[in-house]
C-alpha cells in the first residue's frame, strides 16, 4: 500500500503521517508514505522529524499545480490524502489568488493525475466554512454551500471539483469538512498557538470584535483518526463532516487560554473585528458516527492542557517561525 499525502509538512498533514508511521492505523501499518509538499510558509520539514528516518517515508519538494511532478509522485499511489492548502482565512483576505491557484487548480491537477493513475482512494480534506455561517443548529453534509471568505470559496470550489470526479469519471472520492482544529505544531498564526505563543512571551493577545464568535474545536488527533476512518471505509462520493462538540465563543477560548498560562484579561487587547467574519460554525456529525463509528476522543481540557505544555516545551520549533513570518493575526 502506498500513500500519497499532500501537504503532509503542514500543521495537519504532518499529524496524518506521523500517526501512519507509529502505526496508529491498522489496515495502514505496513503502508509506504509519500509526502508532496511544496514548503509555503506554513509548511516545515521539523514537523516530519520523529519520523524522518523512517525508510518507509519519502519526501518531494514540489507543488500541487505542477502536472509533470504531479504525474510522477502519483504513480503507483493507492490512496492519496490531500491536505495540501493555503489555509489562513486572514491572508486570503488580503490576496486571494494563492488560494485560487492552490486551492482550487491544485485540486484539480491532482484529481486529474490520480485519475489517470487509476487511484485507488481519493479523500480531499476540507472545511465547514464553506458551509457559511449559521445561527442556531448543525449543518449536514447536503446542505446549500456559502462560503463567506475567499478562503471557504476556494476550499469550497475544489469540493465541486472532488464531486465532479466522482459524478463524471465514477473516481472513488470522499470529502471530509472539519471544525476548527487544535493540536501541536500549528503554525503560530492561527488562534490558538498565536495566543499561547505571545502569552509564554508576556505579549498581549488580539481578540477580534466582540469576542462572541463561535467555533467548534476540534483536536487534531480526533480529526486525523477520522480521516483514517474516511480512507478506510467511506463511501466513494460522499462527504462527511468531522467536529469536536466542544462549542466556545472566542472570549470562553481566550479565557481559558489565560487561565492556562497564569494571566489575566489585561493581556487582551481588542482589536477591529476580521472583514466578513462569519458568527459560528458547527457541523452535524451524525453521519460519520452511524457509518463509520467516529467519534471525538481528545477531551477538550486535556487536549488543550496538553497543547499548551507542548508550547511551552517547545520553544525552539515557534521561535524561528514567528521571527520568520511575517505573522497576520487571527
Ligand atoms: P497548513 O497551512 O498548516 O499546511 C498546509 C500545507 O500545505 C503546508 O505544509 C504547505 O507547505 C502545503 N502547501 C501549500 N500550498 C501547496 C502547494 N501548492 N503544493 C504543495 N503543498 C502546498 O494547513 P493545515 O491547518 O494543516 O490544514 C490542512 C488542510 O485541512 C487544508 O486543506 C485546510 O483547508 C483543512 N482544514 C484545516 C483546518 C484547521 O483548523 N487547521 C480546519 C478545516 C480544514
Amino acid at each position: 500500500m502506498r500513500v500519497l499525502v499532500t501537504g503532509g509538512a503542514g500543521f495537519i498533514g504532518s499529524h496524518f503521517v506521523r500517526q501512519v508511521l507509529s502505526g496508529a492505523y491498522s489496515w495502514l501499518a505496513d503502508a509506504e508514505v509519500v509526502v508532496l509538499d511544496k514548503l509555503t510558509y506554513a509548511g516545515n520539514e521539523a514537523n516530519l522529524a520523529p519520523v524522518a528516518d523512517d525508510p518507509r517515508l519519502r519526501f518531494v519538494r514540489g507543488d500541487i499545480c505542477d502536472a509533470p511532478l504531479v504525474e510522477r509522485v502519483v504513480s503507483g499511489v493507492d490512496l492519496v490524502v490531500h491536505f495540501a492548502a493555503e489555509s489562513h482565512v486572514d491572508r486570503s483576505i488580503l490576496g486571494s489568488a494563492d488560494f485560487v491557484l492552490t486551492n482550487v487548480l491544485g485540486t484539480q491537477t491532482l484529481l486529474q493525475s490520480a485519475l489517470a493513475a487509476g487511484v485507488a482512494r481519493f479523500v480531499h480534506v476540507s472545511t465547514d466554512e464553506v458551509y457559511g455561517s449559521i445561527e442556531r443548529g448543525s449543518w449536514p453534509e447536503d446542505h446549500v454551500l456559502e462560503p463567506n471568505s475567499p478562503y471557504s470559496a476556494s476550499k469550497a470550489s475544489s469540493d465541486l471539483l472532488a464531486r465532479a470526479f466522482y459524478r463524471t469519471y465514477g473516481m472513488p472520492v470522499c470529502v471530509t469538512r472539519c471544525s476548527n482544529n487544535y493540536g501541536p505544531y500549528q503554525f503560530p498564526e492561527k488562534v490558538i498557538p498565536l495566543f499561547v505563543t505571545n502569552l509564554l512571551d508576556g505579549r498581549k493577545v488580539p481578540l477580534y470584535g466582540d469576542g462572541l464568535n463561535v467555533r467548534d474545536w476540534l483536536h487534531v488527533d480526533d480529526h486525523c483518526h477520522g480521516i483514517n476512518l474516511v480512507a478506510e471505509r467511506g463511501r466513494a462520493g460522499e462527504i462527511y463532516n468531522i467536529g469536536g462538540g466542544t462549542e466556545l465563543t472566542n472570549r470562553e477560548l481566550t479565557e481559558r487560554l489565560l487561565a492556562a498560562v497564569g494571566a489575566g484579561w489585561e493581556m487582551v487587547e481588542p482589536v477591529t473585528d476580521r472583514k466578513g467574519h462569519d458568527r459560528r460554525y458547527s457541523v452535524d456529525i451524525t453521519k460519520i458516527g452511524t457509518e463509520l463509528g467516529y467519534r471525538a476522543r481528545v477531551p477538550f481540557e486535556r487536549g488543550l492542557a496538553d497543547t499548551v505544555t507542548w508550547y511551552r516545551d517547545n520553544r525552539s520549533w515557534w521561535e524561528p517561525l514567528k521571527e520568520r513570518a511575517e505573522l497576520v493575526g487571527k
